[in-house]
């Protein structure tokens, strides 16, 4: 071989060898007329207490196959600040290289960082997040604003500023009240605030799942045991920043952590029907037998729920994520068939309550 041609082909391994990073993909199914997108608006790097480069944040996010992220510093909390000096809008501008090349869509955000209340939250989509650096915190929200920012309250349960029940104070009702507030963190970290999701359901705020992760993410996640950060599924008409922001402030947005998904009921409905084929219906007068697969990277736990005792069926079922099942269903009392009815208990339509659904076989 030539000199010429063994370093071509050094260049070539190593042109390869700089694209190697493994997206894993996670499979949700998308809603009629919409796209389902994996979002993290909740992330630190070093710019505030997080122990990160920016950049990283984005490999990171890429390597989890998630869509977009926002990188929300503390504004009033820099505990680097020693070793580091910068504009709170320095974070965005290092990684947003990085995130265009993975296509992974950069929001600019920041954290505004206060005692409850009102306690923390997050702008997102900023144009210039140093407005935002202000003495009394009514006037950091009116600059988020005027930046048309959305706002959501973080983590509203958090045991450092609400150490045992947690409350809505006078100050949310004013931040809600005048426009202030979109949403609220259903979920931060492992943290699931069905106080959070009940706000959500009776004022028509849009639910958030966030990592708020300050560790490089594999600290805290053990993916090889298949675990995933908290995210926030937001079902988009356009994969773009103004696609999401439009899809947050008409609330369509799922939470997921752990197993769990939390959303509105409608959107369960159909993350779960989306996920199922029923591939086969076998019948004869004493039974039914479905065979169904899920296509997506959802778990469901379901439970029987009151149905007519000539059905006879499991009492709990566990169907995984990509994974073939077959359910038997005894016919007794002459029954042709009939609703059989379950809870979908890890799916929450409302404050630690499952989907209820039915299906007739
Ligand atoms: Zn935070």
């Amino acid at each position: 071989m030539k000199k010429s041609s063994i370093i071509g082909v050094l260049i070539l391994c190593f042109a390869f060898w700089g694209k190697a990073q493994v997206r894993n993909e996670i499979r949700v199914p998308d809603p009629e007329g919409y796209r389902t997108l994996k979002c993290d608006f909740h992330i630190h790097t070093v710019f505030s207490d997080g122990l990160v480069w920016p950049t990283v944040r984005v490999d990171e996010a890429y390597r989890e196959g998630l869509d977009a992220i926002a990188l929300t510093e503390h504004l009033e909390y820099r505990p680097h600040r020693q070793d580091i000096i910068a504009s709170h809008n320095r974070s965005y501008e290092i990684a947003e290289k990085t995130a265009r090349n993975n296509q992974v869509i950069l929001i600019r955000g920041s954290e505004i960082t206060r005692p409850m209340a009102p306690g923390h939250f997050n702008a997102i989509f900023l144009s210039d997040c140093d407005a935002l650096e202000q003495k009394e915190y009514m006037d950091s929200f009116k600059a988020a604003r005027r930046q048309n920012a959305f706002i959501f309250w973080n983590h509203p349960g958090w045991d450092r500023q609400q150490p045992d029940t947690t409350l809505w104070w006078n100050e949310h009702t004013r931040l809600y009240e005048e426009g202030y507030m979109q949403g609220i963190e259903v979920a931060n970290g492992k943290k699931y605030s069905p106080e959070a999701q009940r706000w959500c359901m009776e004022k028509k705020l849009t639910m958030i799942g966030t990592s708020d992760i300050h560790q490089p993410i594999q600290t805290d996640i053990d993916f090889a045991r298949g675990q995933h950060r908290t995210m926030t599924f937001v079902f988009v008409r356009e994969r773009s920043a103004e696609g999401i922001r439009e899809a947050l402030l008409h609330r369509r947005t799922a939470v997921y952590m752990d197993e769990k998904v939390i959303a509105e009921e409608q959107w369960l409905k159909e993350l779960f029907e989306k996920s199922i084929d029923i591939e086969d219906i076998k019948r004869n007068e004493k039974s039914i037998v479905i065979t169904l697969k899920n296509n997506s990277d959802l778990t469901f736990h379901l439970k029987k729920t009151r149905h007519n005792p000539g059905l006879v069926y499991f009492r709990e079922y566990t169907i995984q994520p990509q994974c073939r099942h077959r359910i038997e269903i005894r016919l007794e009392n002459n029954l042709q068939g009939g609703d059989i009815n379950f809870e979908i208990t890890n799916l929450y339509a409302a404050p630690n309550k499952g989907l209820t659904y039915s299906y007739k076989v």
